[in-house]
């Protein structure tokens, strides 16, 4: 995802932040500041990062509830909407799928609980009286913070929490495309009436909070659609196999020629004895030419650390690959060295309309 930035390291999941994420500390404060100077900003700011704290919590009771199922977490993202951790993959059996769901709430459900005892155990007050008799204590704001957050996540609809729980209940009935679809309309229609009401009602974050839920909703039914589309795919199925290559010597010159010629704009670059050295996407080639000039070599240009692909390797492990490499495309080597394909993603795009079309 753009705009995300790593923070941490926790047990093999990476901490993302999304930059809008920081929108919450930054409004808050703002907020704080005009009622109350620079100490309320400072309050509300804390605040912010207690929950921040609280969502990742919550994030890692998916995560470690996913773990035991043997599902791993590369990476978990904060966005302004909650936490979303990306299963590597989601359990076949839908009723791991629910604890799975369910994990993340019942640790905000605890946060929450252990938050009330704690208020109750030192004498303070747990319930959000009139601002007028002084600020709520930071405890108590926290408790229903996690409060609303448990209700959000709960919403029967992608992409929350609910959504899942939704989700797995109908795929044991309707299967999971049917089920996936149902639980992401559902999110699609409830964003778009939330997101209205918050612009008739001028709240700019609900707005937010609504593009996000709509946007999740629509990644989440394309990303399980995909899946089974490509379920049994290996990338010898998917490469393509009539491709150019282009020597390691050869100019920027020369490659803007090989560009202009046909439809390719990947190239796997090779060296005298054919062995793959690098990929020359067409982003190197405009790069190479406007910083180096039309006389210098593609291995100059080129993306050296291009990552090369096995033949063999299933569908589910090769859109990893290319979605971690951020590159268009990535050569395929098989075990002697030797290059026979390009993985493309609009060749695997093709792919699967195919596939769809045939049902
Ligand atoms: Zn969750």
């Amino acid at each position: 995802m753009r705009w995300a930035y790593t923070i941490g390291q926790v047990a093999g999941t990476a901490i993302k932040v999304h930059a809008t994420f920081l929108l919450l500390p930054a409004y808050w404060g703002y907020v704080g500041y005009l009622e109350g100077g620079l100490s309320t900003a400072v309050v509300r700011a804390l605040f912010i990062v207690g929950l921040f704290v609280c969502v990742l919590l919550h994030e890692f009771g998916h995560i470690l509830t996913a773990r035991r199922y043997g599902v791993r977490t590369p990476d978990v993202i904060l966005l302004p909407i909650g936490g979303v951790a990306r299963l590597e993959r989601i359990p076949d059996d839908p009723k791991q799928e629910l604890r799975i769901a369910l994990g993340g709430p019942a640790v905000t459900l605890a946060i929450a609980v252990l938050l009330y005892l704690g208020i109750l155990l030192t004498n303070g007050d747990p319930t959000l009286r009139n601002p007028e008799f002084g600020p709520v204590p930071f405890a108590t704001q926290l408790m229903w913070a996690n409060v609303v957050l448990l209700a959000f996540n709960l919403i029967p609809a992608f992409p929350m929490d609910g959504g899942r729980v939704l989700r797995s209940l109908l795929a044991r009935k309707l299967g999971l495309v049917r089920g996936t679809r149902i639980a992401a309309t559902l999110g699609q229609g409830l964003a778009v009436a939330g997101g209205l009401y918050a612009f008739s009602e001028q709240l700019p974050l609900l707005v937010l909070v609504a593009v996000f839920v709509f946007i999740g909703a629509g990644t989440e039914a394309t990303s399980v659609e995909t899946r089974l589309a490509g379920q049994g795919l290996r990338v010898q199925q998917m490469m393509v196999t009539d491709f150019r290559t282009i020597p390691i010597f050869a100019t920027l010159a020369q490659a803007a020629e090989l560009l202009l010629a046909g439809e390719q704009r990947e190239f796997p670059v090779v060296d005298n004895l054919g062995r793959t050295e690098g990929l020359l996407t067409r982003d190197d080639l405009i790069r190479g030419l406007s910083l180096r000039g039309a006389g210098s070599t593609v291995q100059e240009a080129m993306t050296a650390s291009a990552p090369t692909v096995p033949p063999t390797l299933p569908f589910a492990d090769a859109m990893e690959r290319l979605r971690t490499s951020g590159l268009p495309a990535l050569p395929v080597v098989d075990g002697r060295g030797t290059l026979v394909g390009l993985l493309t993603r609009d060749n695997i795009a093709d792919l699967l309309l195919i596939r769809r079309a045939r049902g």
